[in-house]
């Protein structure tokens, strides 16, 4: 039997690939390559390229790998690009799942493990966030996996399939060998971006707001190891083989680092006083956004090995590093920085 990862050269699907493949996993990996990189799987993995939502590819794999479960992680995820094309967002996320599921659903596939996000929350009322909070997604990426959840639930009860939703919150850091990492040209995230001024390719870093009443006025998330990430999945499915129910589940570590805090882990685990400039608020920025983690610690049998920011900021900075003495930095960015 083997595990279908969707979307395993991407950033979260490579290490996810990586983690299953060195529990002895056997692995098959759909990607149509649009950011993923093929060279970021283990070697003597499938990797078969194409779409998600390719229903005929999709059944080949299945019958040929004999796949009994599928991790789905390919998807579109900017928010900005969202706004501008909703269309784009609604097709490569909740449309590609329904053709997922239905190739799924026709070859009896039993456990499905799907990757949804802190956005399905929108503005949340409580913080730290449960899981049963109101979901009011504020951008069509948000509405787009939450939909999916949706449609997972109502496949999953109408058809005998399992399945385990994790929201992630706050993505970052690499692999502790740096083997693997976010290489997406033009990312935006917080961690990728200091890193990228930590090692001069960047003049600086913008704080988009300190005028937020939070102690140091700064937006404060809860960044999740992408390596500790790519554990809990493989948690999940040894969760699911072993009988366990349906479920959603915050994934995150229940604790919020401020976006200067963040920014200073940064500077002294590199060790380089890069320049941080104040900046106006970034629209649609949510001030707080923590995980109330109680479920997943209650459920999974999931030990996080790395919540620590200085951890995680040293992490994505030696994968930044490879990257720069491989020439495969971040040029585009560094000229228009
Ligand atoms: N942020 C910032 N400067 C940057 C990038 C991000 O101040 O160059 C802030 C952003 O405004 C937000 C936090 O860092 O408050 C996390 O942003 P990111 O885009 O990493 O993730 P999000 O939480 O928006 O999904």
């Amino acid at each position: 039997m083997s595990v279908l990862v969707t979307g395993g050269a991407g950033y979260v699907g490579s290490h996810t690939v990586r983690a299953l493949y060195e529990a002895n996993e056997k692995v098959v990996v759909i990607d149509n390559l649009s950011t993923g990189f093929s060279a970021h799987l283990p070697e003597g993995v499938p990797l078969f390229i194409g779409d998600a939502g390719d229903e005929n590819l999709v059944d080949g794999v299945i019958a040929q790998h004999d796949v009994d479960t599928i991790m789905h992680f390919a998807g579109s995820i900017v928010v900005p690009e969202s706004m501008r094309d909703p269309l784009l967002y609604y097709r490569n996320n909740t449309m590609t799942t329904r053709s997922l599921l239905n190739a799924a659903v026709k070859r009896g596939i039993e456990r499905f493990i799907f990757s949804s996000t802190a956005a399905v929350y929108g503005d949340p009322e409580q913080v730290p966030v449960p899981e049963h909070a109101r979901t009011r997604p504020l951008s069509p990426y948000g509405s787009s996996k939450l939909m999916t959840e949706i449609i997972l639930h109502d496949v999953a009860s109408a058809y005998g399939m399992n399945y385990v939703v994790l929201r992630y919150f706050n993505v970052a850091g690499a692999d502790p060998l740096a083997r693997i990492g976010l290489a997406t040209i033009g990312a935006t995230h917080l961690l990728k971006i200091a890193v990228e001024a930590a090692t001069g390719q960047r003049a600086k870093i913008d704080v988009f707001g300190t005028d937020y009443p939070t102690e140091d006025g700064s937006c404060i998330r809860d960044f999740v190891h992408v390596s500790d990430l790519a554990q809990a999945h493989r948690a999940a499915l040894s969760y699911l083989r072993t009988g366990g129910a349906s479920v959603t589940l915050n994934c995150g570590y229940g604790r919020g680092y401020s976006v200067l805090e963040t920014i200073e882990a940064v500077r002294r685990v590199s060790g380089r006083n890069f320049a941080v400039s104040y900046a106006p608020r970034r629209e649609g920025d949510i001030m707080t956004m923590v995980a109330d983690a109680s479920r997943i610690r209650a459920t999974l049998d999931w030990t996080p090995q790395y919540d620590n920011i200085e951890t995680i900021a040293a992490h994505a900075l030696a994968w930044e590093e490879k990257l720069l003495r491989e020439g495969s930095g971040n040029i585009q960015e560094a000229v228009s920085a």
